[in-house]
């Protein structure tokens, strides 16, 4: 499964001019990681020690990144702009 396809999307409920960096399929290996987030697209709790969709989003001019979580690439696509 290649999630490079999604550089460069725009996610429908970003600013203009932020745009996803990179995308990938992650694990938080924290010996003690109870840390959970939620979805970006769905809201479901996401434990970051499990399998998930880790997005780095970029904005025009800035270059700073701002991370996202993602349950899988249903979710990824879905939270994306179709155009
Ligand atoms: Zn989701």
């Amino acid at each position: 499964m290649t999630l490079s396809k999604y550089t460069g999307r725009h996610p429908r409920d970003a600013n203009d001019g932020v745009r996803i960096g990179r995308a990938v399929q992650h694990h938080h290996w924290h010996p003690n990681g109870t840390r959970s987030e939620p979805c970006a697209n769905c809201e479901s709790t996401l434990s970051l020690h499990e399998r998930h969709v880790l997005v780095t989003l970029v904005e025009d001019n800035l270059g700073d990144a701002a991370r996202r979580y993602l349950c899988n690439e249903t979710c990824l696509s879905e939270w994306v702009d179709e155009t």
